[in-house]
């Protein structure tokens, strides 16, 4: 029986070299490899011309660099990105690339749905199928970054920022999720900061523990009430690890943190958290884990009304007058602002075209050789 073979996107940089140790190779080898794969884009082995011909020949029958094909790509007016790759079985999942005039941020997906069931959040009312690999979640940084200097015709690098908040709780894929964060920061790889990496997790509070000792990046926080009684309803997992438990978690992992601060995620909704008293008992749960060493920012977003919701999204003047309130107060406070609205490619809109499985097969049937290079090439500067 043949062997299946390995798919090297699966391996950080220890990985690849136990890997290659396994061939009969040095370690040194693995990062030849990192550089070709990762900082080129090229899986083609025989293209890999420092290589010696005979690793080459063993890595052509035990190994390829699996690409997730693409169901479909869509741009928005702003320059948003958006892709969607099947990952099997009906399943798909989706990634956004979001440009800025300083910056590129990727916001990827880390399972095919989502267990945890968020009331605001579209891919939790899509359900959960099952956890990516490492080698799924780095593809999508893979064919983003590469796809990307090829269409803006960047020599440079074009991804400087990765966000773990497209669909899935990270921390809930913690073991594949690991490797995928060593090869973002690895000089070999992608070279990113630890600071311009951010896992978002609604508050798997063993695992911020954890992250904080095995790889430190910035956290995000989806935090949207300021009490348990109302988080419990918003978010299910507040049932299990509850609003000061997650506190003093946070504030645990500042120890290590790259940044000085946790970004709390705050999604408005319309009669549900954006009163001026909720506003308040934020400034008092904050202030009374400031003691426990917390420092925070936050950061207010509008809400991507979808039906099954039953929810609404607050009015700007609601939004700006609780901005204020939590400003007042000394706590520095940003609106998100929207992008990639026209092609439900904005916060908590990821999935949403991914609900209906017979739809999304249908759509995956069709355009499984989909063009990755559309011939219409934007006009657009390069982000770096
Ligand atoms: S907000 Fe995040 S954790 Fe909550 S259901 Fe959506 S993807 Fe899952």
């Amino acid at each position: 029986m043949t062997a299946v073979p390995v798919n090297l996107l699966d391996f950080d940089l220890d990985g690849l070299a136990a890997f290659c140790e396994g061939l009969g190779e040095k370690r040194f080898r693995a990062t030849q490899l990192l550089r070709w794969i990762h900082q080129r884009g090229v899986a083609d082995f025989g293209q890999m011309s420092d290589l010696a011909r005979s690793l080459r020949e063993k890595l052509a029958g035990r190994a390829v660099t699996a690409a997730l094909p693409v169901v479909s790509q869509h741009e928005s007016r702003d320059g948003t990105i958006k892709w969607l790759f099947d990952v099997g079985g009906g399943n798909a999942v989706e990634s956004v690339f979001i440009p800025e005039d300083d910056r590129g941020t990727l916001c990827v997906s880390s399972q095919a749905g989502c267990a945890v069931g968020c009331r605001f959040c579209s891919t939790g009312h899509q359900g959960f199928s099952r956890n990516l690999s490492t080698g799924e979640i780095v593809a999508q940084l893979w064919f983003a970054e590469h796809f990307l200097r090829r269409h803006l015709q960047s020599q440079e690098r074009v991804i400087s920022n990765v966000v773990m908040m497209g669909m899935g709780e990270p921390l809930q894929n913690y073991d594949r999720l690991l490797p995928a964060l060593r090869l973002m920061l690895d000089d070999h790889g992608y070279g990113l900061s630890r600071r311009r990496v951010t896992v978002s997790t609604c508050g798997v509070v063993p695992m911020i523990d954890r992250l904080a000792r095995d790889c430190p990046v910035a956290l995000a926080v989806s935090l949207h009430a300021p009490t348990d009684e109302l988080r419990d309803r918003l978010v299910p997992l507040n049932r299990k690890y509850p609003l000061d438990e997650l506190l003093q978690a946070c504030a645990r992992y500042l120890a290590s943190a790259p940044r000085d601060f946790i970004t709390f995620e705050y999604c408005m909704l319309d009669g549900v958290n954006d009163a001026p008293e909720h506003a308040r008992a934020l400034i008092e749960l904050v202030r009374r884990h400031a003691a426990e060493g917390l420092r925070c920012k936050f950061n207010l977003i509008a809400f991507n009304q979808f039906p099954q919701s039953g929810l609404a999204r607050s009015p700007m003047p609601r939004v700006l007058a609780f901005c204020k309130l939590l400003g007042d107060a000394g706590i520095v406070t940003t609106v998100r602002k929207t992008r990639g609205d026209d092609i439900d490619a904005a916060c908590g809109q990821l999935a949403g075209g991914v609900q209906d499985r017979t739809r999304v097969q249908e759509r995956m049937a069709r355009q499984r050789t989909v063009a990755l290079y559309p011939a219409r090439a934007p006009a657009r500067k390069a982000v770096s």
